[in-house]
């Protein structure tokens, strides 16, 4: 599903440069809920641009949704993340002119789909994220958390094996983000997808099943959440992965 090796990444910027990225192996072979957590400026944010050929690494490989991504051109890119893959920002990236469903449907117009399936692919996809009412509405007139799942429901068009989601809550209330967590686990395990999201919040990978910890461009550990032998039936609540990711990034 996710397989990358050796990936460095390095920025240049007036005369500065920037290792943002240095080193990372990681390897996810199942559908699931999966997070990766760490301080601001850790490079997490280029590692998920380099997973979604948003930009290509200066060494190593990446495999994602069996496709070697690492040295494709932008035509190729383009065409990968908008029929392999299913991308999630902050910011929720919809065309304010268009509907929720002109919205969810777009990517699937560009691919030049048949407005029949796109109608009845796009009602179930809005259904199932639990905005079908709100289907005929532009994004101004949704709240911040109905915008959000059209975001979702878009990148689960072509039913992708992979959907990346850079701090999806971001721009959130907490309790929209508590039930956007929730959901995103629910499509990973309904779907058979493979969620990778991006997140400084213990709170939201409390919700994953595996938690890369990420420090200076690299992992430097993971925590596994649902084991029971980290702590009790339930796995690992917030604080528990607060402490684990302190311990890992070598505070405690
Ligand atoms: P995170 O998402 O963990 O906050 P980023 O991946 O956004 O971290 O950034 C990692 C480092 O790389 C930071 O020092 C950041 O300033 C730098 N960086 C990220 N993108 C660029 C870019 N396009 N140009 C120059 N520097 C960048
Ligand atoms: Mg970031």
């Amino acid at each position: 599903m996710i397989r990358c090796t050796g990936v460095r990444k390095a920025y240049e910027t007036g005369g500065r440069r920037v290792e943002a990225v240095r080193g990372v192996d990681l390897s996810i072979e199942t559908p699931g809920f999966f997070g990766i957590m760490g301080r601001s400026g850790s490079g997490k944010s280029t590692l998920l641009h380099l997973l979604a050929g948003l930009d290509t690494p200066d060494e190593g490989t990446v495999e994602v949704a069996g496709e070697r991504i690492d040295r494709l051109d932008d035509k190729s890119a383009t065409l990968f993340r908008r029929e392999k893959l299913g991308i999630v920002f902050q910011q929720f990236n919809l065309i304010p002119t268009m509907t929720a469903r002109e919205n969810v449907e777009l990517p699937g117009m560009l691919a030049g789909k048949e407005q029949n399936w796109l109608s009845s692919r796009s009602s179930e996809l809005l259904d199932r994220l639990g905005i079908g009412e709100r289907a005929e509405h532009r994004p101004e007139a949704l709240s911040g958390g109905e915008q959000q799942r059209v975001a979702i429901a878009r990148a689960l068009l072509f039913s992708p094996q992979v959907v990346l989601a850079d701090e999806p809550t971001g721009a959130l209330d907490s309790g929209s983000a508590e039930k956007l967590w929730s959901l995103l686990g629910e499509v990973a395990r309904e779907q058979e997808v493979t969620v990778l999201m991006v997140t400084h919040e213990p709170a939201a990978a409390a919700h994953c099943e595996t938690v890369f910890i990420f420090r200076d461009g690299t992992i430097a550990g993971e925590i596994d959440v649902r084991s029971a032998s980290e702590q009790g039936e339930e796995g690992l609540d917030a604080a528990g992965i607060a402490a684990r990711s302190e311990q890992l990034l070598g505070k405690a």
